[in-house]
This record gives C-alpha cells, structure tokens and sequence, in this order.
C-alpha cells in the first residue's frame, strides 16, 4: 500500500456531511465510517486536526431574518460546530484513535480552549484534534477556519470533505455538461467564482501557499485513500 503523503494535515467536514439523506442533523451510520476512516489514518501516522462545520443544525446567515443578528446568529452557529465536533470526538476515541476536542469559544466545563500552543502538544501526543468552534468569530466559516488552523498548526494540506469528486466548473448535478478540474489556484477559484470555499478562505490559501484537497467523503476510507494520494480529488494550490 502506497506510504502517506502528507504527515500532517486539517481534515475539514462540512455539517452537511454528516447529516446523512434526512440533510439535517447527525446520521450515526455516516459519523461512524467517517470516524474509523480517521482512526484508520492515524494508524498511518499521520497527524490530524479535525475541522467541522455546523451546517447540519444551524447556519448564522440564516436566521439573520428571524429577528436574530447575524452575529448571534452566528453564535449559534459555532455552537452547533461543539455539538458535532463532541459527536466526532467520542466516535473517533471508539473506533480505537485517542481525541480531544478544543473551542475557539471558551466553554471550560465541556473541553479545552484552543490555542497553538495546546493544539501542537495534543496532535504531537498522536491525538486527532476536534477544532471545534470555527475561528471564534462571526462572519467567518468553518472553511476559512479549516486553513487558518492548517496554517497555525504547521499542518501540509487541507483535506477538504465534500459530497463530490472534486472542484467542478458548474453544479456537477445540475448541470450535465460541467467540467472537472484536476487542479487548479486558489486565485483561479477566486477569480472564476467557484462556490467550492468561500472568498476568505481561498484567499488565505493563496496568501499561505496550502494546498486544498477537495474530494468526496461519500466513499468508505476516502480520506485514508487521499492521505495516500489514491483518491480522485482536485489539487487546490498556486
Ligand atoms: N461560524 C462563525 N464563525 C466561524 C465559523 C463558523 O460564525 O469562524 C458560524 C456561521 O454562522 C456558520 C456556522 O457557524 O454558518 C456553521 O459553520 P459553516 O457554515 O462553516 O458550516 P458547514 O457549512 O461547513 O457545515
């Protein structure tokens, strides 16, 4: 079996990819195959920080028309990243990896607060990192927080987790006739309006040179198959 390519990484997972067919919620089935896929590649060696989204129960940007502020909002929406990063944290320790959760908003009596500092010492202890929380700050996503910490923690690569193969010109299911690009910039996602990352996330990319592995996580052990550069994904790098 081909050796791993990349030592170290952030694997970031969208809240939707954890949802399942209901497209809202936690599927158990889902969290359990991608939870022995991460302990599978720690078994590999590899070191992993774990970035998960929260869009499977809330999304700050959507209730900005209930009388809420986005920010609170917002809120809300880096507290369901706790809720799914605890799911994740317990299933990966189950299926035989250690784990442990760290906010980005503090909140002692459930885990650990991040800080580089503590995130470095966990993942050289061999332990996957729940980053849970996003950045800590409204108006940002968990995709810009995926290669904020990629870049704080000295991490090679983002693995991002999506419900298709790659980077597509169009809405691969919507529109037959999109094209799919093995590689390309972060400056040409940027440029070309690719719905992949937002705006802040590419552009942190671009700035720090980490490369974005886009792939789909609806395979069993496709995030151990793009460690080993096996898997069919897009390249996102300058
Ligand atoms: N969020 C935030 N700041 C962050 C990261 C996330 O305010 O640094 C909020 C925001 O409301 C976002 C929600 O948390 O919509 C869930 O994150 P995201 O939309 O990135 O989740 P995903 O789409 O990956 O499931």
């Amino acid at each position: 079996m081909a050796q791993p390519v990349y030592e170290r990484v952030v694997v970031k997972l969208s809240g939707e990819a954890l949802a399942g067919p209901a497209g809202f919620g936690v599927d158990q089935a889902i969290v359990e195959a991608i939870a022995a896929d991460i302990a599978a590649c720690r078994r590999l060696g590899v070191a992993i920080a774990l970035v998960v989204g929260g869009g499977n129960i809330f999304r700050g940007v959507e209730v900005s028309n209930r009388g809420v502020s986005r920010p609170t909002g917002d809120t809300m929406g880096m507290l369901a990243t706790v809720m799914n990063s605890l799911v994740l944290e317990a299933a990966i320790e189950r299926h035989g990896a250690a784990a442990a959760t760290l906010s980005a908003v503090p909140m002692p009596t459930v885990c650990d607060h991040f800080s580089r500092r503590r995130a470095i010492e966990l993942l050289n202890e061999g332990r996957v990192v729940v980053l849970a929380g996003g950045t800590g700050n409204p108006y940002f996503t968990t995709d810009t927080t995926a290669v904020l910490r990629a870049a704080e923690l000295d991490c090679e690569a983002v693995l991002k987790a999506t419900n298709v193969d790659g980077v597509y010109d169009a809405d691969p299911k919507r529109d037959k006739s999109a094209r799919r690009y093995d590689r390309l910039s972060p400056g040409e996602a940027l440029e070309r309006n690719l719905k992949i990352m937002d705006s802040t996330a590419f552009a942190l990319a671009r700035e720090n040179a980490m490369p974005i592995i886009v792939f789909s996580i609806r395979e069993p052990g496709a995030i151990e198959a793009v460690l080993r550069g096996q898997g069919r994904a897009t390249i996102v790098a300058g």
